[in-house]
């Protein structure tokens, strides 16, 4: 297990003048010391960076140590632009990220201005510095593995089920462990040998096996004997798919995480070489791009083989549908996005990815909030049963940082009760509290997280940015709005919160306030969409959603 701890800051000494810099401080170095290619400020989903380049960086650490708490330092994608005198209840960072007028949202666009310095991508959590590595998705995987496992199979796991995916990478590299902890025999395809011998190593992923007969072989061992197991592959999803279709295999489960939203920096063509990969996206990206649509073709393409031949196949939120049905694939669309598919009834409740860090680099302190949780959540099995799956298997990357799918009154709960314990001295130092960015709230995304709402309202992006002001004014630490980069341009806008529990009587207003009203507004969106969950959530709670009476369409 690595865990990276020779580039983390840890313990109770600050650097700046106040615990919310410094906090935020650590979490920058985190993301950096948790990410795929800190070389280049990047953290995941291909292109995702922390910071626009490293003067930018040096810059934001700059301002973070000499800032005082009354004031406000501007981010624009991911450079700093200047330190407002706003007053000590104000966000101390605040930061929008990539977002483009409408017609000039494209990759192209993106590309353009990327090589220009003028803009950079922050993937949902990269550039507001929330991102813990692979352990920040794996929940979400395993409840997908879970619903599959309920409502496909009727049965609680996945034992004697093969998941067949692909991709290893930041987010990716959850995959394998969640198969696992489903009790799944799991076969990751990843075309760079680098990031199979990563997850190996910080435990991730078991097994890596040499030829596609050897992970067969393994696989057909660990289904037969409904053993959770996880093989990695080195190969070309590509290619690999096409020929298990070609040899009359048909998994249980098929998705992909690979980076098919971004045809020039993620997605790797089959066939193509390293060296040609590089010459191409610095000189003819539009070949590279219908390369990897070619490519994308031929994976979804197998995708949809399975599909029919029985296979449940989901898209992992990685956009594979849209680059393959924009590359002719008419029928993309029959394999479902994973949030309208199992997730959508968690959102409507506004349960979601809630995720905490100790800053204190003291792993204890993520297992005395485990134990607080397992205590106070005991009629509660989803929580308790993951926080138990969690602690046995998912190891710590960077500062030791849980994520568990919590929903409204609880997140806040936890949050007041860790800034409690904070502030009594029962844990090392302070935490930082964050989310997805797919979260209920937070994120419009047609083609993932709003695909196929009940109203229609599909690409309406009034409520990332309602999410990001009504945290401001609920006085969390740091505020984000971003929209997509790379290929994601034009798909989606976002926002991202984060709030530190210093101890603080001030750090109590604010979990309070941001907490609350960030699933309160969560639950009014999916309330205002019409859905019955969220309506019975405003009832049960007592959310002030103002409902009116619906006009005939
Ligand atoms: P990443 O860029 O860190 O890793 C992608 C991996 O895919 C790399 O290791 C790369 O070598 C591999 N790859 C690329 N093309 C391949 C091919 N043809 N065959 C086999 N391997 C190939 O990205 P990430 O952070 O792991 O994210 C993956 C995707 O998932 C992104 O599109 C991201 O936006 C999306 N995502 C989804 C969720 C979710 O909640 N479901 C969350 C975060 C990210």
């Amino acid at each position: 297990m690595s865990r990276d701890t020779d580039k983390i800051v840890a313990g109770s000494n600050t650097r700046c003048r106040g615990w919310r810099q410094e906090a935020l401080l650590r979490l920058l170095e985190n993301v950096l010391a948790v990410g795929e290619r800190p070389e280049d400020l990047v953290v995941y989903a291909a292109l995702g960076k922390a910071a626009r380049d490293w003067p930018s960086y040096d810059a934001i650490v700059a301002a973070l140590k000499t800032m005082e708490e009354d004031e406000t330092l501007i981010v624009q994608s991911g450079k700093p632009i200047g330190i407002l005198k706003t007053h000590v209840q104000a966000p101390i960072v605040i930061m929008a990220n990539c977002n483009l007028v409408g017609h000039w949202a494209t990759a192209e666009d993106f590309y353009r201005l990327q090589d220009r310095n003028l803009i950079c991508w922050g993937g949902l959590t990269a550039g507001d510095w929330q991102y813990i590595g692979s352990q920040g998705v794996i929940q979400g995987t395993y409840e997908i593995f879970r619903r599959i496992a309920e409502r496909h199979f009727r049965a609680t796991d996945l034992a004697g089920r093969f998941v067949l995916t692909s991709g290893l990478g930041g987010m990716g590299g959850a995959q394998p462990l969640a198969g696992r902890m489903a009790e799944a025999a799991i076969l990751c395809v990843e075309v760079d040998p680098e990031r199979v011998a990563r997850r190996i190593q910080n435990g991730y992923l078991q097994f890596q096996a040499k030829t596609l007969d050897e992970a067969l072989a393994m696989i057909a061992d660990a289904t037969a004997q409904k053993r959770g197991c996880s093989v990695g592959l080195v190969g070309n999803a590509a290619d690999i798919f096409p020929q298990i279709v070609q040899r009359g295999i048909v998994p249980d489960v098929v998705t992909d995480q690979t980076s098919a939203h971004d045809l020039v920096y993620g997605y790797i063509p089959a066939g193509v070489s390293a060296t040609e990969i590089d010459r191409l996206r610095q000189h003819d990206s539009d070949r590279l791009m219908a390369l990897s649509r070619q490519s994308i073709v031929r994976h979804v393409d197998a995708m949809l083989a399975m599909q029919r031949a029985g296979a449940i196949a989901f898209d992992n939120g990685n956009l594979i549908r849209t680059q393959a049905r924009e590359a002719g694939v008419a029928d993309a669309f029959d394999i479902p996005i994973f949030t309208e598919a199992y997730l959508r009834p968690l959102f409507a409740r506004a349960i979601g990815p809630f995720r905490w860090i100790a800053l204190s680099n003291d792993e204890d302190d993520i297992r005395k909030i485990d134990d607080y949780l397992l205590e106070t959540f005991a009629d509660n099995p989803s929580v308790t049963n993951w926080i138990t799956l969690a602690r046995r298997h998912v190891p710590f990357e960077g500062l030791p940082a849980r994520i568990a799918w919590l929903g409204h009154d609880e997140r806040t709960r936890v949050g007041l009760a860790v800034n409690a314990m904070v502030r009594e001295g029962a844990l090392s130092g302070p935490v930082a509290f964050t989310r997805d960015h797919l979260d209920a709230g937070a994120m419009t995304h047609p083609n993932i997280m709003t695909e196929n709402m009940i109203d229609g309202s599909d690409a309406v992006a009034d409520w990332p940015l309602l999410n990001a002001m009504i945290a401001c004014s609920s006085r969390a630490d740091l505020v984000a709005i971003h929209s997509g980069g790379g290929g994601y341009a034009g798909y989606m806008t976002s926002a991202g919160i984060t709030i530190i529990a210093d101890g603080s009587s001030e750090a109590e207003a604010r979990l309070a306030s941001s907490l609350t009203n960030d699933t309160s507004l969560g639950v009014m969106r999916y309330a205002d969409a019409g859905y019955e969950d969220a309506l019975d959530e405003v009832a049960r709670t007592g959310i002030r959603h103002i409902r009116l009476p619906r006009r005939a369409a």
